[in-house]
């Protein structure tokens, strides 16, 4: 392997044929130019084109079946693209006439359900992409490891015997070993209750941070896309309908689907009039819809306020719930049909039937073609 081209192994083979371990010693950039993945009539990836710089952390977020996974696998070189190009530091590692194959493209990948070898124990599991290595200098390596995710009291013992989250420390440790300059990991969490999966987060990115590698996350989980990712890719049927950061998105969502993933929103549909629609609360532009064509507007559900009557527009609470922090309300608003939902916590001493008033930041107000179901 050269200096010049990290991503991919470039060393002759061991004399036993396997490859040498590609010990990148910095980050590689991955790309993926116009890829599109068809599996019989159906187009699991749709002209996709994201470039992740080295050592960036990208989440890729989307509901189930919109084809995170088979990007990743891509990545990976387990799946060849139907068109377009995946490249690992600007080298085609897959296209219409190159394919690369994965033990040669210094990737690791870290599965959903972590596929630990139940047979193996976890020292033998984390040592088993040092092949190349001779066996001392492997276990040493997968020890050194085990002892990063702090399960080197363990390494004598089986995967079956482990916890939830220990087994997702031994499948990270696992992909990590080998210095891959990218890592993948498919929904690495999902498998984990909420706490054990918020401490296990942070000890990735630690970990990612330290070994430099650069990383694509998949999660369906929008907040742990924030906590984790320098960018966020959102995928929908196929495609890449936005990529930016968490601020970004959430700030400035490209479509209704984009803002539904990262808040809870009323929406209400209105006719657009000269550039803008008129609701209770003013007037708010709406550029790109066609006259007289339906804008959503969009009101964040922690975005209103509720005051004191005479302050904003004259509203009744008409249910309220208690959720601890915050209250989720309905509040009936004067001229708006269907009641708004408002999570705040300024529910305290408002039962159901307070006069209050509401107050919405219009500043922060969206306004949307209505959306594509998903
Ligand atoms: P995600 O990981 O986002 O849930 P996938 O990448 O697994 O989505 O799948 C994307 C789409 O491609 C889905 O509609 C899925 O059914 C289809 N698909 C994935 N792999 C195959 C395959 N091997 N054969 C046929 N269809 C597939
Ligand atoms: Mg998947």
């Amino acid at each position: 392997m050269t200096a010049s081209s990290p991503g991919i192994d470039n060393s002759p083979p061991a004399a036993n044929g396997t490859p040498r371990r590609a010990a990148a010693t910095f980050a590689a950039s991955l790309a993926f130019e116009n890829v599109g993945r068809r599996y019989g009539d159906a187009l699991a990836l749709d002209n996709v084109s994201l470039t992740i710089a080295p050592g960036e952390v990208v989440c890729l977020l989307g509901p189930s079946g919109c084809g995170k996974t088979t990007l990743l696998r891509l990545a990976a070189g387990i799946e060849r693209p139907t068109s377009g190009r995946v490249l690992i530091n600007e080298q085609e590692v897959a296209g219409a006439s190159r394919f690369v194959p994965p033990e040669q493209r210094s990737v690791g990948l870290m599965f959903q359900d972590f596929a630990l070898f139940p047979h193996l124990t976890l020292l033998q599991n984390v040592a088993f992409g040092l092949k190349a290595l001779p066996r001392k200098d492997a276990e040493r390596e997968a020890r050194a490891m085990l002892t990063r995710v702090r399960l080197a009291h363990m390494s004598d013992a089986y995967p079956h015997t482990l916890s939830g989250g220990q087994q997702q420390r031994v499948a990270l440790a696992r992909a990590l070993v080998p210095r891959p300059a990218v890592v993948l990991m498919d929904e690495p969490f999902s498998g984990l209750d909420v706490q054990l999966s918020d401490n296990m987060q942070e000890e990735t990115l630690a970990l990612l941070r330290e070994t430099r590698a650069t990383a694509v996350i998949v999660t369906h989980h929008p907040e742990e896309a924030m906590r984790l990712a320098d960018r966020i890719a959102v995928l929908r049927r196929g495609r890449i309908v936005q990529t930016g950061t968490a601020e970004d998105l959430y700030d400035h969502p490209a479509e209704l689907f984009v803002a539904r993933l990262f808040s809870e929103i009323n929406e209400i549909a209105y006719r657009a009039k000269g550039g803008v629609i008129e609701t209770p609360l003013g007037r708010v532009p709406a550029p790109g819809i066609a006259e007289g064509e339906i804008a959503i507007l969009g009101l964040r559900e922690r975005g209103i306020r509720v005051r004191e009557p005479g302050k904003g527009l004259p509203g009744r609470i008409l249910h309220s719930k208690f959720l601890g922090d915050i209250a989720l309300l309905e509040v009936g608003v004067q001229g708006f049909d269907a009641p708004l939902r408002v999570r705040t916590h300024e529910g305290r001493g408002r039962p159901k039937g307070s006069e209050v008033g509401i107050e919405v930041d219009m500043s922060r107000a969206l306004v949307f073609p209505p959306a594509f179901e998903a």
